[in-house]
């Protein structure tokens, strides 16, 4: 056996020789009876029947050694001595062959000649069909099995027969070159294919393979032990309904067929933060990136999927400690909100007080300070309410939500110290009720990034015109298209605008123009993580005498009204 086959290919190449096994025997088994029926008469009968008996035994022997192998575990250690085994099976079984061109050689009647010439070849040119895949396997049969009725047609003496024997050589010659090109593309082909096995059981990402119907038809180990199942447990498995389950993901199909829009949706070539769903029933964050071929005629979608909890973890934590940052930052102007309904409520007492010791204090009267302090509370309590809901840590699922609540909750919260510092907020939102996905509280985060950006502008360019009275203006708009089409949020200011020069570094992290102590530089990155990961778009760019931040929100169907 040539040393050119590695263990590891044998592996792979030895079970498929052996799958031929069967059919080999049943063939020997029926060709034989053939021969033996259409010779009777014509050689001696005991040979017919010890030959016929010969070739029952070698494949009963064949089909036992298969069966052993069928249960036996193939590993690389015992591979060559199974190898051994096939090899030897097959030199049996073209030895009887070659022992029928001898014994069953009826001298002088061409007629026969040429009927057993027909059989032996037919059954060694069938051997590659057989047993192609492992070359020895089947040069062992083929040697074994031709060869010796060439000699006899040659020795018979007939010019035309031993025309007949110099062929058989050139088909001897011609198959045998034919069948080490066979086994070695077979060896090509399989050492390829075990190359990409090795890629895919060793990718860190999961990766499974899906029909046109989003059945699982094959998975990677890592996609596996991601889903808590056993690679096998996986196929067939309906990929968006089991493993990404539209109870999580909202654009996600029911069912591979439940709507077009969706499975559409589901099968587009992009890459998507989805919540993925375990064996167990748990869930974990993935980014899901999908992909579709055709192959072999037939439609393949490929999704690859990365665990990205440890990574979300991160960036939850960081962008927590951003939002403290800027709560940091807008501490001035929320104490300045707490303090106007604080100082109306201390009014409201001491009038009442005073009333009440000058012995004018009345139900009317104290009523209506009484309604006045509720109402002040009330206020008050609002705004740490809010403060509270915005200081929480995000939860990581996206999150249908009302966009112009959030753009006043964010706008609200700065307005008055806004005020103090000389600049005007300007929202202009279009009419209704306008519904977006994402996390209401990151976005409320980027905004007041962007609001307080625009205020610093402002405040920095009156700095540069020292003296110059500028009336600051941040104007907040949005626009809707037509559903389906992604909101657009704009954010700009009179302030500054930005250096051309910086305008490709603003998103970088810790880039700032600001003083030491004034800024970080991680506002916008973060702000821009924040609408990636949600599949939408923040760019920044200079308009005449401002500064303009767009935020482009990704608008599924069916989200522009409630
Ligand atoms: P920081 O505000 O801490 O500096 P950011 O990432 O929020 O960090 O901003 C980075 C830089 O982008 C700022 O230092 C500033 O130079 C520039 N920038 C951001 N917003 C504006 C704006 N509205 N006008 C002009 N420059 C801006």
């Amino acid at each position: 056996m040539p040393d050119s086959y590695s263990r590891h290919l044998l592996t792979t190449l030895i079970p498929l020789a052996y799958r031929g096994v069967p059919i080999a025997a049943l063939t020997n088994g029926i060709v034989s009876g053939l021969v033996v029926l259409a010779l009777w008469g014509h050689v001696a009968s005991t040979i017919l029947i010890y030959w016929l008996l010969g070739v029952g035994v070698v494949s009963i022997v064949r089909l036992w050694s298969w069966e052993r192998f069928r249960k036996a575990e193939i590993d690389q250690a015992n591979v060559r001595q199974w190898a051994r085994w096939l090899v030897l099976g097959s030199a049996a079984s073209g030895s009887m062959w070659g022992l029928a061109g001898f014994l069953l050689f009826v001298p002088d009647d061409p007629h026969l000649h040429t009927f057993l010439l027909f059989v032996i070849g037919g059954m060694a040119t069938g051997a590659i069909a057989v047993s192609g895949q492992y070359t020895p396997a089947f040069q062992a049969f083929f040697l074994t099995s031709l060869p010796a009725i060439g000699v006899r047609l040659f020795l018979s003496g007939e010019p035309v027969e031993q025309m007949m024997a110099i062929m058989v050589v050139v088909y001897c010659a011609v198959i045998f070159v034919a069948s080490l090109r066979i086994g070695k593309s077979f060896a090509n082909v399989i050492t390829l294919e075990q190359r990409i096995r090795a890629i895919m059981d060793n990718m860190l990402d999961g990766v499974v393979t899906l029909d046109a119907k989003g059945h699982i038809k094959s998975a990677n180990p890592a996609a596996a032990s991601m889903f808590g199942y056993t690679e096998g447990a996986m196929v067939e498995r309906l990929f968006f309904s089991d493993l990404i389950p539209s109870e999580y993901n909202v654009d996600a199909p029911d069912e591979p067929s439940s709507s077009d829009d969706a499975w559409k949706w589901a099968m587009a070539t992009s890459t998507r933060e989805l919540v993925a769903r375990r064996k167990d029933g748990s869930t974990f964050l993935a980014d899901v990136a999908t992909s579709n071929m055709t192959y072999g005629g037939e439609e393949i979608h490929i999704a690859t999927i990365r665990d990205i909890t440890e990574q979300k973890t991160i960036q939850i934590q960081l962008l927590q400690a951003s939002k403290l940052a800027t709560l940091g930052q807008m501490a001035a102007g929320i104490a300045h909100e707490l303090n106007q309904p604080l100082n109306v409520i201390r009014m409201a007492s001491e009038n009442a007080l005073l009333r009440q010791k000058a012995g004018t204090l009345d139900p009317d009267f104290t009523e209506s300070k009484l309604t006045t302090i509720e109402q002040q509370s009330e206020k008050m309590g609002n705004i740490i309410n809010h403060l509270r809901m915005f200081s929480r840590l995000d939860n990581a699922q996206m999150e249908r939500f009302d966009l112009a609540m959030t753009i006043n909750q964010s706008t609200a919260l700065v307005r008055e110290q806004f005020d103090v510092d000389g600049v005007k907020i300007h929202t202009a939102l279009p009419e209704g009720s306008l519904m977006a996905m994402g996390h209401p509280n990151q976005l409320e985060h980027v905004l007041l990034n962007l609001l307080n950006n625009a205020r610093d502008a402002i405040k920095e360019r009156r700095k540069q015109n020292s003296g110059v009275p500028e009336t600051g203006k941040v104007d907040v708009k949005v626009e809707v298209n037509d559903a389906g089409a992604p909101i657009t949020i704009y954010v700009s200011d009179n302030g500054t605008g930005i250096p051309t020069k910086t305008l490709n570094q603003i998103f970088d992290p810790f880039f700032t123009t600001k003083a030491v102590g004034e800024g970080t530089g991680l506002g916008l990155s973060i702000a821009q993580g924040i609408i990636d990961a949600i599949g939408g778009r923040l760019t920044a760019r200079n308009m005449t005498e401002r500064a303009c931040f767009e935020i482009r929100l990704p608008q599924p169907p069916g989200c522009k009204d409630a």
